[in-house]
């Protein structure tokens, strides 16, 4: 599998975080909310100071669905489940479920995991955990 990046200043901290096994997320120096995706302003607060943090990793299932159709570079994968993570820090990031498909329901905690797929790029996952 081949996955190509087109990776800006925005953006870059993330998937150089997701290489080290970081999840990094914004958070607004001013009004201390948390941000994803990356923004050069709060969505909140519209202040220009956003810096990057790492996030806990921890989340819930705030909803999910079946891949059963897929475009290259993820068609010999199906079918598998991809879902909107509610971090703990309170944002919503799109990513695949890992973990066995019939234990996924929605508010259920998950982790994240990293799947390496090459040198250049590693995706965030998340599988089912305790908390
Ligand atoms: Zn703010």
């Amino acid at each position: 599998m081949t996955i190509k990046l087109y990776l800006d200043d925005d953006s870059r901290p993330f998937w150089e975080g997701a290489k080290d096994q970081k999840l990094m997320i914004q958070q607004c120096e001013e009004c201390q909310k948390f941000i994803f995706y990356p923004r050069i302003l709060c969505p909140h607060c519209f202040s220009e100071h956003v810096k990057w943090v790492e996030a806990s990793g921890h989340g819930r299932i705030h909803s999910y669905t079946v891949v059963h159709k897929a475009m290259p570079p993820f068609k010999d994968q199906t079918p598998y489940v991809v879902g909107i993570i509610e971090l703990n820090e309170g944002v919503r990031m799109m990513s695949r479920i890992v973990g066995e498909r019939d234990q996924i329901s929605i508010d259920k905690p998950v982790t994240v995991v990293y799947e390496k797929i090459d040198d250049e790029v590693t995706l965030p996952y998340f599988q089912l955990s305790e908390t």
